[in-house]
């Protein structure tokens, strides 16, 4: 297996793939109620062809693998991919980050296939907030969800909190307790704004040593390690069966670490969640593309993978994909 390395020499072993660009819930800050017009069935990528091209890069120096969307779990026999992934020479490990709602459904099948880990985004353990900020969802499902995510053996379970002042800035103590007799290791993740986002605003925006500065009042707090791939600070509450962390997009730019490539789910390849740069693999796929020329594709999106991201905080329309459709 090769190394992919880039021009700032960051190692790139993690691909995130975005296996449909639909989704079960229409959180607030994600998409807009109407919901978005979807990509055909056509224009999506084949489990075939994901596989084809998670198997080329992991043969470059990619190991790590996430699914994830839209609502990953909403594409039909997701597990059937989860087993053609893992089955591939070279990948190590395979991740999904989903809203959780169908999880009970498919934990343990989705273990059985090869997955993992999991990642549950859970912005409220209210009900009526849950309501809210996912338009219709049921805060039930997400949890029972969870439940069976740590039943069927999916380790390390996480939850991810979008830190949203006035909306679940009164939470962020609910969410520690729940670390302290599970293990659940909860993040909290500063919002970005992201093309499209009506519901950005700086005086919905929460910075994680905000957050940080909660946890502290909360409790001892002490450095804790989670295994992932991600860019969290973790923490622990003395003596918690869980751990807590913070991924600070904005506040704490953490580019200078960044190894993942995205693929989004009509098949195109970026180097960054933020950039306009991308290559369209699907095409040259589909048009009988060798081996070599998408090789070449993916060592150009390596190669152009821009230092940092340009996130300040002020809106910018930072790519033509929202974050549902590029697989957040
Ligand atoms: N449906 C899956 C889920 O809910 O986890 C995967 C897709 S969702 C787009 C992935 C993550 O992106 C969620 O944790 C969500 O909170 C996060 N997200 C969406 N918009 C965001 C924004 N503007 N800033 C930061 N995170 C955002």
């Amino acid at each position: 297996m090769g190394k992919l390395i880039d021009k700032y020499n960051r190692r790139v072993d993690y691909l995130r793939i975005s296996v449909t660009d639909r989704c079960n819930l229409r959180c607030v800050y994600c998409l807009p109620g109407c919901g978005i017009d979807n990509k055909s069935h056509d224009d999506l990528l084949t489990f075939e062809e994901i596989v084809r091209i998670a198997g080329i890069a992991a043969q470059m120096g990619i190991n790590k693998v996430r699914l994830t969307g839209g609502e990953p779990l909403v594409r039909k026999n997701l597990a059937v991919l989860v087993k053609m992934v893992a089955e591939i020479e070279g990948i190590d490990e395979i991740s999904m980050t989903t809203n959780g709602i169908l999880l009970k459904d498919y934990a343990h099948q989705l273990k059985r296939a090869g997955l993992k880990r999991v990642n549950v985004s859970l912005d409220t353990l209210r009900g009526d907030r849950f309501k809210d900020v996912t338009r219709f969802g049921e805060l039930r499902d997400a949890m029972e969800g969870i439940e069976a995510a740590l039943d069927a053996g999916l380790h390390p379970v996480k939850i991810n909190v979008l830190l949203l002042a006035g909306v679940n800035d009164d939470e962020i103590t609910d969410f520690l307790r729940l670390t302290i007799d599970r293990p659940l290791h909860v993040r909290f993740l500063e919002f970005m704004p992201i093309t499209g986002n009506e519901f950005w605003s700086e005086k919905r925006f929460l910075s994680c040593k905000e957050a940080m500065d909660i946890c502290n009042r909360f409790g001892r707090v002490e450095s804790a390690n989670v295994s992932g791939n991600g860019p969290a600070r973790n923490f622990r509450i003395e003596n918690a069966s869980g751990t807590f962390g913070f991924i600070a997009a904005l506040t704490d730019k953490f580019c200078s670490a960044c190894n993942r490539l995205r693929l989004t789910s009509d098949g195109h390849l970026k180097g960054c969640l933020h950039s306009d740069l991308k290559v369209n693999l699907r095409d040259p796929l589909r048009n009988g593309a060798d081996e070599g020329i998408l090789k070449h594709l993916i060592r150009l999106v390596v190669d152009t993978k821009p230092r940092e991201h340009s996130l300040t905080g002020d809106f910018v329309e930072a790519s033509e994909y929202l974050m549902s459709q590029i697989g957040g």
